[in-house]
């Protein structure tokens, strides 16, 4: 079989691409130069509801397969995605313009870790026996019946796949609904799952705006949401999945502190904060934006780390040397623009970058601000692009204190050599996704979800598990019934 890079249609349903060109136009722009690769259509009510009724018409069938065979599926499109990684990394390169340097190690090769850890772990998943004297309980994990996926437009492949791969090892069949944004990856996932044996409808992907997500989100055939998106938007799903008391995961936005003490070692954590900071242009929810940094070191962590900013290779995303890519769409340039303006108003220092780079397409410089303030908005707010704000510090518990006043609790970061307080605060910090001497680590055997206002639920690791099933006990009695009368 000729393998084609291009997904062939807007929509993946029921096995096959599937085309309705009276949805209306999403066109796909390549970030790295403004033009338009591909113009797709949002689904209407008829791919819609095709969607659903293949995803019910296969979710039984698939749900008594043993698990070992639908992991069988998971894993073979594992190695598939494995093979075509070079393919899949382009186009995650066009859909959301980060470098294919860090697309070639980051996504398709993170969907095919997902595929292949859940792929083995299905056929592992068992219920437990409770003996209670002669009688005993036994239960069984069950599937939900239709997952609904609704991504971000950051990582496409990734976040297709880190939904996908557990709702499958459990028995569900999903529907996947990408950022219209980034709407391409998804498709060559259900296409490569198809391609692994998955049956018809197991998978679908449907495109759309958020009224799409909206309508799916509503459908009492849905069993379970599972949101990659801003608080706002977790917020408006949540709500609406709450009406049916649907199962909900949320993985929502982030403003998570890394805290760098004097006795870190200063080029570990100038790494650190790069890595929490400008890897994919900034556009990575567990990003580490405020940069506590402990005063007796603050001049000379400013000074190296402008100087390794400033080595950044920025430039077209196809080239594997650049390292630094563009925005992934005019509009969130522009919001982060505002959030720049912003710090300069209100007087944060900017250290380097601030400005778009000229040259075509959506490129915005890596930017650093120092003596930024806790009430100052760039502090405050989630901005979701290259823009790094220092904080200084005199205290352990000061910024333990500051480093939990926020609404949002995703990641926490904190470099020192002292080991006794690194562990201290982490577990003083409120946040789900933490580090020690590192940054923005996410291996599939790890959990990954936020506390406070970033989420609800974990993705990855066997967590996962506990929110793509539910279990059913079952209680076995070995004598007489006794009843009051
Ligand atoms: P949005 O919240 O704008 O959108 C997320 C998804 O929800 C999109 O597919 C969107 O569709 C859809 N959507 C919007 N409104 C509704 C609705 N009412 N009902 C159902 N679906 C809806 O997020 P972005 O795409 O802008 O992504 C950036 C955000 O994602 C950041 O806040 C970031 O922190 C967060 N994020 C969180 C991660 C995590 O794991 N915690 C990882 C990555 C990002 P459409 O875009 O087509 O309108």
């Amino acid at each position: 079989m000729t393998y084609d890079p291009q997904p062939q249609a807007s929509h993946y349903v029921n096995g096959a691409y599937l085309e309705d060109d009276t949805g209306t136009p999403i066109p796909v722009i390549y970030s790295a130069n403004g033009a338009e690769i591909a113009r797709l259509h949002s689904a209407t009510d008829a791919v819609i509801e095709a969607a659903i009724t293949s995803a019910q018409a296969a979710q039984k069938d698939w749900a008594a397969l043993s698990g070992r065979e639908r992991g069988r599926i998971l894993t073979d499109a594992a190695r598939i995605m494995r093979e075509r990684n070079h393919a899949l990394s382009v186009l995650e390169t066009y859909d959301t313009g980060k470098p294919l340097q860090e697309t070639l190690v980051a996504d398709a090769t993170s969907a095919a870790d997902a595929l292949e850890y859940f792929g083995g772990m299905a056929g592992t998943l068992t219920g437990e026996h409770i003996q209670l004297g002669e009688d005993w309980v036994y239960t069984v994990r069950e599937p939900l019946g239709i997952c609904l996926g609704i991504g971000a437009w950051n990582y496409p492949t990734q976040i297709a796949a880190w939904k996908g791969a557990p709702a499958l090892a459990c028995g569900n069949a999903m529907i996947f609904k990408p950022s219209e944004t980034t709407p391409l990856c998804a498709l060559k996932l259900a296409e490569i799952l198809t391609e692994a044996g998955a049956p018809a409808g197991i998978y679908n992907v449907v495109q759309g705006l958020g009224d799409v997500g909206a309508k799916l989100v509503t459908d009492p055939r849905i069993a379970k949401v599972s949101l990659t998106g801003s608080v706002p938007t977790g917020r408006r799903v949540y709500a609406a999945a709450a009406d049916q008391m649907k199962h909900v995961t949320m993985e929502l936005g982030g403003k998570s502190p890394l805290m760098i003490f004097d006795d870190a070692d200063l080029n570990n954590a100038v790494g650190g904060a790069i890595n929490a900071n400008f890897y994919s242009s900034g556009q990575i929810c567990s990003n580490g934006t405020r940069v506590f940094v402990q005063k007796g070191i603050k001049e000379a962590f400013l000074a190296r780390l402008a100087e390794r900013v400033a080595s950044a290779k920025i430039g077209d995303p196809m080239d594997e040397s650049v390292n630094f890519g563009p925005m992934v769409s005019e509009n969130q340039m522009k919001i982060v623009q505002g959030f720049i303006a912003k710090g300069i108003e209100e007087g944060a220092r900017l250290v380097a970058g601030g400005e778009q780079v000229d040259r075509d397409g959506f490129y915005l410089e890596p930017t650093i601000f120092a003596d930024v303030t806790d009430d100052m908005t760039i502090a405050r707010d989630e901005i979701f692009g290259p823009v790094l704000s220092v904080l200084d510090f005199d205290t352990e518990e000061e910024v333990i204190a500051r480093a939990n006043d926020t609404i949002f609790g995703l990641s926490a970061g904190v470099y020192t050599s002292d080991i006794t307080r690194a562990h201290r605060v982490i577990g003083a910090v409120e946040a789900g996704a933490c580090f020690i001497n590192s940054y923005n680590d996410a291996p599939v055997e790890a959990p990954f979800g936020g506390h406070k206002m970033s989420g609800v639920g974990r993705e990855n690791s066997r967590q996962a598990i506990e929110h793509y099933s539910q279990l059913k006990s079952v209680y076995v009695r070995m004598g007489d019934t006794e009843a009051p009368f």
